[in-house]
């Protein structure tokens, strides 16, 4: 037999994969998992390459000690993809490959036990009977799983377990009572149609979902779309046409969604769930990193296997092995959120669009507020643009935007109480007396972010950051936000003594606590990372506004995101100008989308919706574009001012960062790295800034400092990049670095 030689990648952070003899009985294969020797351990790999020869001597050659037949190979497509990520992001293939798979792969220990099929259970006439009076009245859980057994063909031990934890044992005893029974694994009936549910009513398409659904419907390759609809206008709508029909036509196809969150947004996830409700079971899945470990696993095989028809996923989801992908849709495509800050910091939307070339399928970008990227893609004709320009529900018009001049409001002796405007507050008021809702936003949590001392100028700050001590008063706590440090409220000035320190500036605890006594009786519920930190809180909390038991909700940016609130009327805006003067060149870009998601939260549903924004600067031209409601003229105007000043997207940008015990360490690296840069291949069209700290320039006792790279070619931009990793790599003197391309954060 002649010897066989296979290059596999393994989870190393090196560019290079590795080649090793191939001996085994079982054939070698493309995509398949292997688990290999790697210096003194063994570790799972990935067979990228099938080999005649190897340029390795001979001596150094070692074996390839198993492979895994639990499931098919990935296809060469999806490999594919992982080395485009891994050769854009400046990674190697098997850091990009193997972390996207589920962890049980990649421990070959599991691999067969993992994909063993999983035990199903059914009930009997006899259970159906009998069952619901032999179970004390009280036992809820055990009620469940009943009813659960009684609604589906049948039920698997996983779903069950969620359901009761002691179900194995439960059903053990059933199956003696002779109420169920074991199912075989084809209980489970394969994918079938992608007709919606008979007993869920649709909506009659607008003229403008219809023909955007037509436009998607009709593409044939890849063929990628912006589809620009206003808040409230049914992109959501367009998604499901699209997919139906898709899904309809070609009954072996698959669909990706992407949304930023799925957590925060259960309603998306149960219309789609509604609307596939038709679908054999197991046929819409979820990725995202919320989910249990088993849970993943299934998930992300049933994609693998063809067997889920759907994947509605957050930006991990991008990297799944779906061999049947016919679209991809990315809704709230400008959300940072699709952005990875650590690791592998891709950006899913942008991965998005090459994995729709790839596959030559469409893609669907759906935002009422487009990143400036994808807005400049569609102006030059290289996405079809589809407008939604109208809200769906007949009477629902947009909300009408009102700017509060604080200036003018102190001018005129006009009273505001703890930073909330007299208009506002009257306003607020009307509101609760007429049995509305309404939303007060701001994006800073806790109860006041600075707590000082008059007397002598001291400031509350974090021991270990560059950054200020926020005041959390419910929690009767100072905490940072950027490292978790926390310690009690000092009762005086740990400087001077003086016991006159006082909170400056306010948070969303401090907003809660004013609205409380400023409208009286209101029912004020706050939602923002504190009050949601357990598991299930946020939605505990959502529900509740949906159910009309809140008067005002007072948040973050997490009341902003996608919900569909039916009888929210306004929404105030507090704290909005920070912004404005931001060094980040997108810091606008991020409020205008920011203030547009909010204010789409208002009058929705026939009631009309008034958005009331304080500030200071209301002849600001990004809160006139907002008052007309014009996304257009601000993305257009802030694109002509990115192209004067050269900015993205005119322009590619790449980030060096580092981090050190000292900053001088962290800045003598990037001074290095840039010395060493210059007469690198493509260099020469790159211009190389001057190293700077970050902002905050400590986090947890490390010092982080930045070398910003930008070019007018991508190709010398990339080059570049690629051969300044070895050199970068030989560089000493820094904890950490990493180099990110189309860096967000500026
Ligand atoms: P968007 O994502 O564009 O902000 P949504 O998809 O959330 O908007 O839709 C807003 C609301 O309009 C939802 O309640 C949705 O059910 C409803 N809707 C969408 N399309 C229609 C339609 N053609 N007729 C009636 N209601 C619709
Ligand atoms: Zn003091
Ligand atoms: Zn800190």
């Amino acid at each position: 037999m002649t010897e066989r030689f296979v290059r596999v990648a393994v989870d190393q952070p090196m560019p290079v994969q590795f080649d090793y003899r191939y001996a085994l009985a079982q054939p070698p294969v493309v995509g398949a998992l292997v688990l290999v020797p790697f210096g003194r351990r063994e570790v799972v790999g990935l067979i990228c390459d099938i080999i005649p020869t190897s340029d390795v001597p001979a001596a150094k050659l070692r074996h390839v000690s198993a492979i895994c037949s639990a499931c098919a190979p990935v296809s060469e497509a999806w490999i594919a993809l992982a080395a485009f990520a891994a050769d854009y992001y400046q990674r190697g293939l098997g850091e990009v490959a193997l972390p996207a798979l589920p962890q049980a792969l990649r421990d070959a220990s599991r691999w067969n036990r993992l994909f063993a099929v999983e035990e199903r259970f059914r009930l009997l006439p006899a259970g159906r009977v009998e069952l619901p009076d032999a179970l004390p009245a009280r036992a809820s859980a055990l009620r469940r799983l009943a009813e659960a057994l009684g609604e589906q063909a049948s039920l698997g031990l996983s779903d069950a377990r969620a359901l009761h934890p002691k179900a194995s044992a439960t059903f053990d005893d059933w199956l003696a009572r002779g109420w169920i029974e074991r199912a075989g694994a084809d209980a489970i009936e394969a994918a079938t149609s992608a007709e919606p549910a008979a007993n869920v009513p649709l909506p009659v398409l607008t003229d403008e979902q219809r023909e955007a659904v037509d436009a998607i419907s009709r593409a044939q390759g890849f063929a990628p779309f912006l589809l620009h609809g206003v808040t409230g206008s049914g992109k959501t709508e367009v998604y499901l046409h699209a997919l139906a029909g898709l899904l309809g036509a070609r009954p072996d196809a698959q669909a990706l969604v992407l949304v930023p969150e799925i957590n925060l947004t259960p309603q998306f996830e149960a219309v789609f769930r509604a609307r596939f409700a038709s679908l054999a079971e197991g046929a819409l899945v979820t990725m995202h990193s919320g989910l249990a470990e088993g849970e993943r696993a299934r998930n992300w095989l049933a994609a693998h296997t063809g067997r889920a028809r759907i994947v509605l996923g957050t930006r991990l989801a991008i990297l799944a092995s779906m061999p049947k992908l016919a679209m991809i849709v990315v809704d709230e495509e400008h959300d940072p959120a699709y952005k990875q800050q650590e690791g592998l910091r891709y950006s899913a939307r942008d991965l998005a669009i090459y994995r729709a070339k790839q596959l030559d399928i469409p893609v669907v970008l759906g935002s009422a507020t487009p990143s400036l990227e994808t807005w400049w893609q569609a102006e030059q004709g290289r996405y079809t643009r589809l407008t939604l320009t109208r809200r769906a529900v007949a009477e629902a018009a947009l909300p009408s935007v009102r700017l509060v001049d604080l200036e003018e409001e102190r001018q005129r002796g006009r009273a505001s109480v703890d930073g909330l405007a007299g208009p506002l507050i009257a306003a607020l008021k009307t509101r609760v007396e007429r049995g509305e809702q309404s939303l007060v936003f701001l994006n800073r949590r806790g109860y006041a972010p600075i707590l000082s001392c008059d007397a002598c100028g001291w400031v509350a700050g974090c021991p270990r950051c560059s950054a200020y001590a926020v005041l959390h008063k419910p929690e009767r706590a100072l905490r940072c936000h950027h490292c978790g440090w926390e310690s009690r409220i000092p009762k005086s000035c740990p400087d001077c003594g003086n016991i006159d320190i006082a909170p400056m500036g306010r948070g969303t605890q401090r907003v809660e606590e004013t609205l409380a006594s400023v409208v009286p009786g209101a029912r004020v519920l706050r939602i923002d990372a504190d009050s949601t930190r357990r598991k299930g809180s946020a939605q505990a909390l959502f529900s509740d506004v949906h159910a009309g038991e809140v008067d005002i909700l007072v948040g973050t940016q997490m009341i902003a995101k996608g919900h569909d609130f039916r009888r929210v009327t306004l929404v105030g805006v507090l704290n909005a100008d920070t912004a404005l003067f931001s060094h980040d060149f997108r810091a606008s870009e991020r409020l205008f989308a920011q203030l547009t998601q909010v204010s789409g939260r208002a009058g929705r549903a026939g009631l009309p919706g008034e958005v009331l924004i304080q500030t200071r600067y209301p002849r600001h031209a990004l809160y006139q574009a907002l008052a007309r409601q014009d996304y257009v003229g601000f993305a257009n105007s802030t694109l002509a001012e990115r192209r004067d000043a050269r900015l993205p997207p005119f322009v590619y940008q790449a980030m060096l960062r580092a981090e050190g015990r000292t900053l001088d360490a962290a800045l003598a690296f990037l001074e290095e790295a840039a010395a060493a840069f210059a007469p690198l291949p493509g260099a020469d069209r790159v211009t190389v800034y001057d190293a700077v700290p970050l902002t905050i320039v400590k986090v947890f006792n490390v010092h982080r400092a930045q070398l910003l790279l930008e070019s007018g070619s991508r190709a010398a931009l990339q080059a570049s990049l690629r051969a300044w990793q070895p050199v970068l790599r030989s560089l000493k003197g820094v904890l950490r670095w990493n180099v990110e391309v189309d860096p967000l954060d500026v």
